[in-house]
């Protein structure tokens, strides 16, 4: 039985040079490796108490869909910067190659909300950092923040040290 770990590939230097790109394509293109992803992050929220699963685009989606799905919670986007059609709030970010802006619907998360965050990777964090504060700009609490992936050599952990992280698989370098 295969590993979740050897449904991965690595990419060498993309989409950058010095990048290794950890693709989770390779994972949801095959049925037991695309099972095992998903049980094992809902195993991540056993015992965890909240209202809303919020992904970021794009990848969060594809994980956090199956799992709001399964646990019977509202599922919310926070998307690129002009793609969400209503009123919304938004947070300009760093990322390990770039900057980005990302965007909520004001009506999303209602204040008190407790909320989990999903994405497939944290690498440097900044993703999630902008993520929370835009839930918290609402009014939402984050309770959790799961991924398939933690480069932990990127040390997210030290600028989201204040919220509760948990992660199927972590590489220890970048
Ligand atoms: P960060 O904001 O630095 O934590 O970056 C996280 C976001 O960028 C996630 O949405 C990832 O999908 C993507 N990402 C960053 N680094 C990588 C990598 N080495 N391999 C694959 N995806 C990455």
């Amino acid at each position: 039985m295969k590993k979740l770990e050897d449904y991965i590939i690595t990419i060498p230097d993309f989409p950058e040079p010095g990048i290794q790109f950890r693709d989770v394509t390779s994972v949801l293109q095959n049925g037991d490796g695309l099972c095992l992803a998903i049980n094992r992050l809902q195993e991540l929220l056993d015992g965890v108490s909240f209202d809303v699963l919020a992904g970021t685009e794009s990848r969060g989606f594809l994980f956090g869909m199956p799992l709001a799905y399964n646990l019977h919670k509202p599922f919310v986007p926070i998307r690129k910067k002009g793609k969400l059609p209503r009123e919304t709030v938004a947070k300009e970010f760093s990322l390990e190659y770039g900057t980005a802006t990302i965007e909520i619907h004001k009506d999303a998360i209602l204040p008190g909300q407790k909320v989990v965050l999903i994405d497939d990777l944290i690498a440097t964090g900044g993703t999630m950092k902008a993520a929370a504060e835009l839930v918290e700009e609402l009014g939402g609490e984050v309770v959790k923040m799961i991924f398939l992936i933690e480069l932990a050599g990127l040390k997210a952990r030290e600028i989201l040290k204040d919220y509760s992280i948990a992660s199927v698989i972590t590489y220890e370098g970048k």
